[in-house]
């Protein structure tokens, strides 16, 4: 049977995985309730350490690939100014994206008004904790000590200190060049290791995915069901309908062929509920597979997993709606211009780990003056919400990625347009002699 012979690719793996996970955490869950087995050998045993494992694999990769990447991108663009128009181009698109988001998010939870003001909202409590001030903000993106930012993993920080050192390497001459040539071959090696780890995401998808099914809470599912939908609705409107089109206007490229692209950085993104986690990956997937080149996507994807999260604000814009409804308030037109403001820059503020969208959350709310308890009410449905938004939000730093490349004229359309360009096989490569 030819078909049997056939090797399946790592998407098609790491769907049925996926799938797998779920129904094997879903049968253990009814087969056994509240089997204390069941919780210390599967969920916090083997799922816990197979799954952690695997986000561990990724993150660890995190820190040195952005700097090794930024420093080889920096380094090639020898002259400041494309450097600053390269930045400003990317700002500019990931601040309109944004709040593109965000109006559509409004607009859809005003017009389906999700949120009934007969939903109780007693016995609520949300500890919400306190957002930096802007000052400390601005003054916090640049590091007193390089590695100590690397050590916690501070992106802004890193990306700073990567572009100003690449920045010096394209300016002492033939020594810079030397300098240069090693984080090239780094380069070549920490992007392989990434592949090496996408080998194992089938097995991490299964124990993610079989241990959400074990411990995913719904009890309060059914009270907000219609907030559940209209996130997903408009999460699914922005990532399937704007970025297309987005896309097709500002670079006539395929829009099916990205999607098709993007499906594997998409999935990573979705169990592992981290756009920082799933950065190795989707820069792997724009330099090989889309086709951009390396001193774009080194610079567009780590600021894009920091400060770039549409999906998030999709999320903040619909709550923010429904708990004004829930509590019968009324937004007037300043309120809602104010939640496109705050709720921007809350996603700026949020990082690309799973559930901080809802910590910044609190921000926006105390600035229109909605109790921050409102939150309780949607912690029980957010897990869910969080993979497909953080699967939103590595979309979208895709999507500006292309267009600033298609724009620097940094974009390789022949990978672009090969399907099978740069695919990750299911089987692992052998060495190359180049
Ligand atoms: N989990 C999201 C991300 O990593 C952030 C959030 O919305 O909580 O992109």
């Amino acid at each position: 049977m030819a078909f049997m012979k056939r090797k399946l690719g790592l998407t098609s793996k790491i769907l049925i995985a996926m799938a797998l996970g779920i129904l094997v955490g879903l049968a253990l869950r009814n087969l056994f309730p509240g089997s204390p087995f069941v919780q210390e050998y599967i969920t916090d045993g083997v799922f816990n350490v197979v799954g952690t494992i695997f986000i561990n694999c990724l993150k660890m990769l995190v820190v040195p690939l952005v700097f090794i990447s930024l420093v080889c991108g920096t380094s090639s663009l020898s002259e400041p100014s494309k450097l600053g128009r390269l930045g400003g181009k990317t700002l500019a698109f990931y601040l309109l994206t944004t709040a593109v988001a965000l109006v559509l998010a409004i607009f859809v939870a005003v017009l389906i008004h999700p949120g009934s003001n007969t939903l109780s909202t007693m016995g609520l409590a949300y500890d919400a904790k306190d957002a930096p001030s802007l000052a400390q903000v601005i003054i916090n993106i640049v590091p007193t000590n390089p590695v100590k930012a690397m050590t916690d993993g501070n992106m802004l920080q890193i990306i700073i200190f990567a572009v100003i050192f690449g920045f010096a390497v394209a300016h002492v001459g033939e020594k810079g060049r030397r300098v240069a040539a090693v984080f090239e071959d780094l380069n070549e090696v920490i992007m392989r290791v990434v592949t090496l780890v996408m080998y194992l995401a089938p097995y991490g998808v299964f124990a993610l995915m079989g241990k959400l099914a074990l411990t995913l809470g719904l009890g309060t599912f059914g009270d907000v069901v219609k907030y559940f939908a209209v996130v997903l609705g408009v999460l699914l409107l922005h990532g399937f309908v704007v970025y297309p089109l987005l896309l097709k206007l500002f670079t006539g490229l395929n829009p099916i062929t990205f999607l098709r692209k993007m499906r594997d950085a998409q999935l990573f993104a979705f169990s592992t509920a981290s756009s920082n986690a799933t950065l190795p990956v989707n820069m792997e997937v724009s330099e090989h597979r889309l086709g951009v080149d390396n001193r774009v996507a080194s610079f567009t994807l780590p600021l894009g997993a920091t400060i770039n999260m549409d999906g998030t604000a999709i999320m903040q814009g619909v709550a923010t709606v429904f708990i004004a409804q829930v509590y019968g308030i009324n937004l007037s037109i300043q309120d809602y211009f104010s939640v496109v403001v705050t709720a921007t820059l809350a996603s700026i503020g949020t990082a690309g780990v799973p559930g901080v969208g809802l910590v910044m959350l609190a921000m926006v709310l105390k600035q229109v003056g909605l109790p921050v308890e409102g939150i309780a009410l949607i912690l029980g449905v957010d897990r869910l919400l969080d993979m497909v938004r953080t699967a939103v939000n590595i979309t979208g730093d895709s999507v500006a990625t292309l267009i600033v490349a298609k724009s620097e004229k940094s974009l390789n359309l022949k990978t672009y347009n090969d399907i099978n360009a740069g695919k990750v096989s299911s089987f692992i490569p052998e060495a190359e002699e180049k």
